[in-house]
């Protein structure tokens, strides 16, 4: 059995809140309780009780797996730590009073903040597209609409047409699941891809020519320099070298581009394109009882591409920061890695892996990813029994 260890210094009656839980304070949660800071209180604001994890949720999609495989539990993680979690959305936060503004309940007071709540993909400037299409981030509402979209289309005889705007890795990634699931559930989907430049521009030659050969595999539609104008109930309009189309369409996604959310930008903390400035400790540049991690945070010292390696990678130094920061004492410096292994699904049971410009594909990757992202869940899952600590 773990046993608590004893922190350095006491730190009574110090509030520590996470705002979002998202991978990073996810694994701060798991880790809190075998390396507390005593006498500190950790509070989770999140708008469920669960969040989806990213590693599964292409295969999610695909219906490789099940909701609750691709979730982890908030809830238990908050109780494991032994404090507590606050279902609600956090929409402002007063840095005089110290206290984060909840769209429902009332202020929560903070000494130490962070935040880690992602990013958006809903694009305002797309007229109807908040009537009509899903973002692809956050990855929550996506799954249970997407879950909500095959189950109504269990009893349609008639053919799915589902596009997706944005055919980065991700778009790209959403539509080998969804043409997939709805082949493997006995449709003949038509699956297409949106984007106002070239497909798959962030991974390298090798892996982009391998990619686009998966799509066709599938039989997706991959529509190039085209814009996206406009979304109705039932169909797209999209331009094109100077003409004009439609698509009739059941079912659109948002995947183009990583939206700081609109709120952070009233805080009065410094952004960059809207993402919070954090230096190398993961303190905001503005102050320092405030942290951010993940997607909405820009490393002002060493600026990366938006992808949950980060986020997880953030954790330690951020659990590590937080105690330091309470206790006075020297923080630690996080220096993220330059390239790193993109594990790409691909519909089936099969994954590509794509590194120093070297692409594999198959079976085998699958399962290496598998392995991968259920390590990942069970270190989440698998809470250890903890002895309680002190009356
Ligand atoms: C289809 C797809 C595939 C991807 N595949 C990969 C991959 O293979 N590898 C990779 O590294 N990255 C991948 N990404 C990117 C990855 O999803 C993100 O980088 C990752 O989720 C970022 O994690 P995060 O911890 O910053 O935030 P998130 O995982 O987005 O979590 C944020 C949490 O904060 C909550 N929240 C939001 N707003 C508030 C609020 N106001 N108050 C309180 N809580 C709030 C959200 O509900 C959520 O629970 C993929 C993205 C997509 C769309």
């Amino acid at each position: 059995m773990e046993q608590p260890l004893e922190a350095l210094t006491a730190t009574p009656n110090k509030n520590i809140v996470l705002v979002g839980g998202g991978h990073a304070h996810a694994l701060v949660l798991r880790s809190w309780r075998t390396e507390p800071a005593a006498g500190a209180h950790l509070t989770v604001i999140n708008p469920s009780t669960t969040a989806p994890y990213t590693g599964m949720l292409p295969g999610y999609i695909a219906g490789h797996y099940r909701r609750d495989e691709l979730d982890y539990d908030l809830q238990k993680l908050a109780q494991f730590a032994e404090g507590n979690l606050i279902v609600d959305k956090a929409i402002g936060i007063d840095r005089q009073t110290q206290t984060i503004t909840l769209e429902k309940g009332p202020p929560v007071p903070y000494d130490i903040c962070s935040i880690n709540i992602g990013v958006t993909s809903v694009s305002n400037q797309l007229p109807g597209f908040s009537d009509h299409a899903v973002p692809a981030k956050p990855l929550g509402p996506l799954a249970t609409r997407w879950t909500e979209f095959v189950h109504k289309w269990a009893t349609r005889s008639d053919q799915p047409s589902v596009a997706i705007i944005g055919g980065g890795v991700a778009g790209c990634e959403l539509a080998m699941a969804m043409s997939y699931r709805l082949r493997r559930d006995g449709h003949n989907p038509k699956v297409s891809v949106f984007d106002t430049s070239s497909i798959l521009n962030e991974v390298g030659q090798a892996a982009r020519r391998k990619l686009r050969i998966e799509l066709t595999n599938l039989d997706i539609d991959i529509r190039e320099h085209t814009n996206v104008d406009a979304i109705t109930h039932d169909h797209l309009s999209f331009s094109h070298n100077g003409s004009n189309g439609q698509l009739q369409t059941d079912f659109i996604v948002g995947a183009a581009g990583a939206h700081p959310f609109q709120w952070i930008s009233e805080l009065g903390l410094a952004t960059t394109n809207g993402f919070i400035d954090v230096g190398e400790t993961l303190q905001t540049t503005t102050d320092p009882n405030i942290f951010a991690v993940g997607d909405c945070a820009h490393l002002t010292h060493a600026p990366r591409p938006k992808a949950g390696v980060f986020a997880v990678r953030q954790a330690p130094y951020l659990l590590k920061n937080i105690k330091a920061t309470l206790q006075g004492a020297k923080l630690e410096t996080f220096d993220p890695q330059t390239d790193y292994l993109k594990l790409v699904s691909l519909g089936k049971k099969s994954a590509g892996a794509d590194k120093f410009g070297r692409f594999t594909k198959g079976g085998i990757v699958w399962q290496l990813k598998d392995r991968i992202d259920r390590k990942f869940m069970s270190r989440l899952e698998d809470l250890p029994t903890i002895e309680p600590s002190g009356p």
